[in-house]
Formats: structure tokens, sequence, C-alpha cells
């Protein structure tokens, strides 16, 4: 079993004690030290410069041309904080308790009532940053709701949340590089981690611009390298998004844990073709007003607006009274499914619910009427002034919607259907963020570390930026506080030498393949296996095809896969091989995760183990704990297990009714 170093103590204690107690590093000394920081989203950001404030010399990287470019700009719905600004029963405990029922009851509780903890002083921290959070006509902070959760805790700016966050975190980046405390590195893309007597001493990164292979020491390594949801190729992630970093982590010794954890959210716009290479999310705070319903009628053709209310099913409120459109995503993503698989869907392709505003429209008309004295508006007037209030609150989403669709969201309900989008499984990390390689860590959506087997609405830029500002500033300084004495690695040392010669054996190998398949046409193979065998709903057979088929698919790759372009040169085709030489690895993990986890949790929907009603049944004599993978070869892993003990929460069969 795996130790997860928690600290001991009651659960509202052990974080504070752990602070007053871990070792530190004076001033001094921090100087002497350098840290690798492997991304700059904002787990990265957040990390490199608060170390940076810290005092240490922290060298950041990013494969973006800045760091403004990572993934968590495209976050739109914002952030949870125990705040209790609305005064509807929030609290720590409580947003605690939702994470950890929203996961499915697979998640560490120590780490997940820190993050709770820690929530409020995000809010703080971005608000002194000049973060633009929507405020209410008085000047206070407003919130909405997201999913799992009866409480209005999330925090956002219109619907571009993400994107102001990063910018906050971007800024104060900016400060420590200005103050010569962080070194930026744009457009190179690590490609090994150095180990050097079981320590992580430094990385192998590539510049991307020149194609020259660069040796970086220090005294550990952050990976902030984000989420690995583009293993499906149709994904809501950022093109760019990939495991690599990750997977090299893993290959050097550092453990994976639960990687078939994937979410795939509820409210994206459909696949509309083969030829499609993204899909966008529609974000979860359309959840907050709008309803999802299909018709009652199987195969109905009829428009939407042909549909009298009585013959529409409101199929979430009806199954799901207590939080109606607000299940948590696994649930509404499944629900969806029902539906459409049972006959339901609507759109041409079948395979889509509608969100539907014009109740909200004309429910906030009413209201803005009411505020100007005239409530005996006529209809079309209640019409108006209630678009106007939707716009200001979601705008930007209609907007995007309408430029994908052709379709104005205002007057037609948008269709949706579930994508990939998060991936709740990552680099194994003990309490202290700490991969099972002394002195690498993991934080953000790189790790694996507090959403369980599903992630609630809003929670993961809050646990990005909890690592980053209020957890690794502590936590490292427990580690580094032992290094004073030992001066960084010089870059001609033999683990160095060894590491940079593998990296460029590989691009080598990658290069002289010479084959006939595209990279993308590879990929996206790789990820209709993923989807077919590993996505919404999993079984036996199936993984063990996928399994199958995923090795060979790796045999082809290597053998056909055509790159143009040289090595030292910008080459973006070779960088994405790499990325995806490393995705078909990890499916592979996946299955063989999907495939030993015998039961159904959260995103993971085993179809052999289902209640009655169609709900994750799961096995908590069996499974109560988290599957870390240690590499061992290749197509080898040895499964090791971290045991979940709940001392505060009662776990029980979920339930949203
Ligand atoms: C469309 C969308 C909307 C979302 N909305 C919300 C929301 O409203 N609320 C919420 O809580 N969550 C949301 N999420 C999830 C959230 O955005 C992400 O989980 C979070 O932003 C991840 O942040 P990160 O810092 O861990 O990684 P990222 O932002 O993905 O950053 C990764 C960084 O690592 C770098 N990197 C990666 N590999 C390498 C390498 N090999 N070498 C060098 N650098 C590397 C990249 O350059 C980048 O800087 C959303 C996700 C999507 C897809």
């Amino acid at each position: 079993m795996l130790d997860a170093k928690i600290p001991e103590g009651s659960l509202e204690e052990k974080w504070n004690d752990y602070k007053g107690h871990c070792k530190l590093v004076n001033p001094a000394n921090k100087r002497k030290l350098e840290i690798i920081v492997i991304g700059t989203g904002l787990a990265g950001a957040s990390a490199a410069s608060s170390l940076g404030e810290l005092g240490y010399k922290v060298k950041a990287f990013c494969f973006q041309d800045s760091p403004r470019r990572a993934h968590s700009i495209a976050a739109q719905g914002g952030i949870n904080a125990a705040k209790n600004y609305q005064n509807d029963g929030d609290s720590v405990f409580r947003l605690f308790y939702d994470t950890i029922k929203g996961g499915d009851y697979r998640s560490r509780e120590a780490n997940v009532h820190r993050l709770a903890e820690v929530s409020v002083n995000i809010i703080d921290q971005c608000v002194a940053q000049g973060v633009p959070f929507a405020r209410e006509y008085g000047g206070l902070l407003s919130n909405r709701s997201f999913g799992g959760t009866q409480v209005q805790r999330t925090f956002y700016a219109a619907g571009q949340t993400g994107q102001q966050l990063l910018v906050g975190a971007y800024q104060s980046l900016e400060r420590q590089i200005a103050l010569g405390n962080v070194k930026m590195y744009n457009r190179h893309e690590m490609l090994d981690v150095v180990v050097i007597d079981g320590k992580a001493r430094g990385i192998i990164a590539r510049n991307l611009i020149s194609g020259e292979l660069e040796r970086h020491s220090g005294h550990a390594v952050l990976i902030c390298s984000g989420g690995y949801g583009n293993v499906f190729y149709l994904s809501t992630n950022a093109m760019g998004s990939n495991v690599t970093a990750a997977w090299k982590a893993h290959k050097k010794g550092a453990f994976f844990g639960n990687p078939c954890m994937t979410q795939i959210h509820p409210t994206c716009i459909p696949v509309s073709g083969e030829h499609q290479s993204k899909l966008t999310l529609m974000s979860e705070s359309l959840r907050n007003d709008g309803r999802i319903w299909v018709p009652k009628k199987q195969n109905d053709t009829r428009k939407a607006s042909e549909i009298p209310e009585d013959e529409r099913d409101y199929y979430l409120e009806r199954r799901y009274p207590a939080y109606g459109n607000l299940v948590p995503r696994d649930v509404a993503s499944r629900a969806a499914k029902e539906r459409c698989d049972a006959g339901y869907g609507v759109g041409t392709s079948k395979q889509a619910v509608y969100l539907d505003y014009a109740a909200a429209i004309e429910r906030y008309g009413h209201v803005e009427a009411g505020k100007r004295g005239t409530a005996n508006a006529d209809a079309a007037t209640i019409i108006e002034l209630g678009k106007d209030v939707v716009k200001e609150k979601y705008g930007n989403l209609f907007d995007m919607y309408e430029k994908i669709t052709g379709e104005n969201p205002y007057q037609l309900p948008m269709r949706i259907y579930p994508a990939v989008h998060y991936t709740m499984g990552g680099l194994w990390v003990d309490y202290e963020l700490q991969t099972t390689v002394a002195g690498l860590y993991a934080l953000g959506e790189a790790n694996f570390s507090d959403h369980g087997a599903n992630r609630l609405g809003a929670s993961a830029l809050m646990q990005g930026l909890a690592d980053g500002y209020f957890v690794i500033p502590y936590t490292i300084g427990n580690f580094l506080a032992d290094e004073i004495r030992n001066a960084a690695t010089p870059v001609d040392h033999p683990a160095f030498i060894e590491a940079e010669k593998e990296v460029a054996g590989r691009i080598q190998k990658l290069m002289s393949i010479k084959g006939k398949q595209s990279v993308e046409s590879l990929h996206k193979r790789l990820g209709k296996i993923m989807w077919d065998k590993c996505g919404m709903a999993r079984n036996a057979q199936g993984l063990q095809e996928a399994i199958q088929e995923i090795r060979q698919l790796k045999d082809e790759f290597w053998t056909d896969v055509k790159i143009p372009g040289e090595i030292n040169e910008m080459n973006t085709e070779l960088d994405k091989a790499g990325r995806v030489a490393d995705f078909i690895e990890l499916g592979e993990l996946m299955c063989i995760d999907a495939l030993n986890r015998n039961e159904s949790c959260g995103g993971h929907f085993r179809e052999e183990y289902q209640t009655e009603e169609g709900e994750a049944l799961r096995d908590d004599e069996n499974y109560m704990n988290v599957s870390a993978w240690e590499y061992n070869g290749d197509h080898k892993w040895i499964l090791h297990k971290e045991e979940l003990k709940y001392e505060v929460v009662k776990p029980s069969q979920r339930s949203y009714k």
C-alpha cells in the first residue's frame, strides 16, 4: 500500500498543523536553490510566481509562445470557494463534503479538506491581483451555481474566468521574471526528467524553434503540464494539451494514479462530422439557468418550437428533483446518453438534447420589468428585457454557439451532447504533492489528487491555484530544507548526457520512419478506439479489444508514421508525433486501469456494474482505493494501491434525487 503521508490529527487541523511543523528554508538558502516548473497555466504560473517571490531561483517552461496561451485560458464558467457570500448555507465543510460525494468517494479526505480551506484565500488573492470577478449591483462579488451543489459558491468573470485568472497569475509571474527570480523559457518542451540517486535533478527540453536539445538542472522539478483529455482526439481541451511531460515523468518512476478516470462533460456542441478535430464546451454555468429536455415521443422530427410544453421531458428535473439540471457532470452525461440511445435524441444526428433558455429569459424579463415599474409590460418587451440579462451573464457563450452552429440560442434551444473534457487521473502525488520520485512534484490537472472519480464544475481552477499559490510554497520547503548543502548538479553529469542521448535517439527514430500515415490520422484512430471502448460506458470485452487494437496501432505508428521536415528547425508535425506516441502508450494504460477496476464510480462507468436505475454501482469492499501504476517496461505495469480511509464522511450510494 502506498503511503500518502497524511498528517496526524483531526481533519480540520491537519493543514494548520502541517504548516506549523514543516521544515523551512531561510531566505539566504532559498537563493541557492533552483526549481524547474514545467507549465505556466494556472497551476504552473501560480507556483512559479509564488516560489520566485519566496526567493527561490525558478526556471519556468511552456510550449506555447507565451504563458498566456496555456489551456487554462479556455476556462469559462468559474471557480469555487467556500466564502458563503450568499448566506445560503455554504461552509468549508460543505465544499469538502460536496467534492468528496461528487467524486463518488474515490478521493483523499485530507487533500480535499485542505482544498476547501484554502479556497477562500484564492478569491482574496485574485481580487488583490485585480481579477475582475463579476459583481452585484452594490459592488459585492457575485456567485452562481455549478453542478453537484445546492449553494451558490462559484465566482466568475463573465464566461472568461480562466482567462482573467490567468492574466492575474501571469502578471505576478511577469513581475518575478522582471525581478530576475524567474527565468521563462517559452516554446520549450520538456522531453525527459533527469533522475539521479532517486531524486529529480533536472530535465531535457527541446527548443521548439531551433529544434536544439537543452539540459537544465534544478533541485526539484514541478510538473504542471495539464490534463490528457486529447488522448480521445476529440475533446474540449486546447489542441496542444498533451500528456508528454507527465508520461516522461511516469517512465522515470512516477506512478500514474487512476488513469482511466475521465470526465465527460454534458454540455458541449455535438460532433458534426468526420472532419472535426476539436469540440467546444458550452459552459456548465449554462445549466444554472438553462433547462435540459428531449421530446417525450421517440424519433420526434418536429422542430423544438413545435413541441408543446406537455410533450417535453425535462428528464434531469424528473429523475433528480433535488438537484434537477444541476446534477454532477457524470450523472448528467449518462442521462443524456441514455435518452439518445433510447431514441429520444434531437437534431439530424439524434445524438443531442436541448438546453433551453426560454424560461430563464422570461423569468429575468419579469424581474427587470418589475424593477422598472412596468410589471404589466407586453410579452415582447419582457422577452427583450430578459435577453439583455442573459446576454450580460452568458453573452460570449451564446455568441460562440451562434458562430459555430449558425443558430441563435436566444431564439432556439441549443443542442448539446457530452464530450471529453477533463482527466481526474494523473501523476500520483502524496499529501505534499510529491510523486513517487523524490523532488518531483505534480500540480493542477497533471496530478490525480482531489477529484476522485468525478470532478465538480469550477473545482479545477480552484485546485490548480490552491496547489500553486498555497500548497507547494509550504510542502516544497519540507524537501528543499534537506538540499541546502547540495549545489546544483552540473549538466555534464553522466545522467544528463544519457537522458539527452535517449531523447535525441527517439527523435531520430521518429524522423527516420518516413512512412505513409499522418500523425493526425493515427491520433484520430486512437481517439476512436478510446471513445468507443473506454469512453462514457465501458465493458470488459470492449476494453480487452481496445488493448489489443492500441498495441497494433502502436506498431503501425512506429513503422508507418510520416513526419515531414527536419529535426533542427521548427517542426510542429514532429512535436505532435512525439505527443501522439505518448498518448498511444497512455491509452493502453487507461484501458488496463478501466479493466482492472471492476466497479462503476463517477466518470468510470462499467456497464456490468450499475444499479437498477442505471446509476454507477461502486464496490467499496474491493475498490476503495487509488490505483497507482508503476511503469515496468513496454506494455508492462505494476499495480500499487493507496487505500482510501473515510474518517469523517460516510460513503453511501450517491443520490441527487
Ligand atoms: C473548455 C474548458 C473550460 C473549462 N472551464 C472550467 C471552469 O470554468 N472552471 C474550472 O474550474 N475548470 C474549468 N476547466 C478545467 C480547467 O481549465 C483546467 O483543468 C485547468 O485550467 C488546468 O490548468 P493547469 O495549469 O493544470 O494546466 P494548463 O492550463 O493546461 O497548462 C499546462 C501548461 O503546461 C505546459 N506544458 C505541457 N506540456 C509541456 C511540456 N512537455 N513541456 C513544457 N511545457 C509543457 C503548457 O505549455 C502549459 O503552460 C475547463 C476546461 C476546458 C477544456
